[in-house]
């Protein structure tokens, strides 16, 4: 059972429902108040940054999931964030950059989340994916929970690419 109790009232979820949920994973309705939970995706941001020879940057991730693999920079959408100002944060929290020239939504996927390989902690993530255009000298290197960064022409991107649903993005976006 991944969710047991309602997390309004904190009376326990009814084994029909629990089960329901389990099977569909649609929603949970409390028996006791009106609440109703439902699984929705979680919004992340994530940017396309090019430097003047066309290569991506892609930032080597320092925690799990995918501890050691390489990922686009971003982050979650914190509570009251538009997600502009999610990838504003998220880009000067892990390489320093303060100034951005051009930002452009271009593309979203889902990601099925593991939280730090808790398969209990199993989420979706609905990742918006922006293009963004800056100098590169507004990068001051890689901080937060990123290792490192590097840019990589798009035909040798590495291996080991962060999620699966990434690794089907990249190869239908570039
Ligand atoms: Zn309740």
């Amino acid at each position: 059972m991944k969710y047991r109790y309602c997390p309004q009232c904190g009376v326990e979820f009814i084994k029909d429902e629990q089960e329901r949920f389990d099977n569909d994973q649609k929603n949970i309705s409390c028996k006791k108040c009106p609440f109703v939970f439902y699984n929705n995706p979680s919004p992340a941001v994530s940017a396309i940054i090019r430097n003047n020879k066309g290569e991506v940057l892609l930032t080597k991730r320092g925690i799990e999931p995918f501890k050691g693999c390489w990922d686009l920079p971003g982050g979650f959408i914190d509570n009251g964030e538009s997600p502009e100002e999610a990838i504003y944060r998220e880009l000067e929290e892990e390489l320093g950059i303060k100034k951005m020239n051009k930002i452009e939504m271009c593309d979203m996927f889902n990601v099925d989340y593991v939280n730090e390989g808790r398969e209990d902690e199993r989420i979706q993530v609905l990742t918006i994916v922006f293009e963004i255009s800056i100098d590169e000298s507004e990068i001051s290197g890689a901080n937060d929970d990123v290792e490192e960064y590097k840019f990589f022409n798009i035909k040798e991107f590495p291996e080991k690419i962060a999620f699966f649903e990434q690794k089907q993005f990249f190869k239908a976006y570039f």
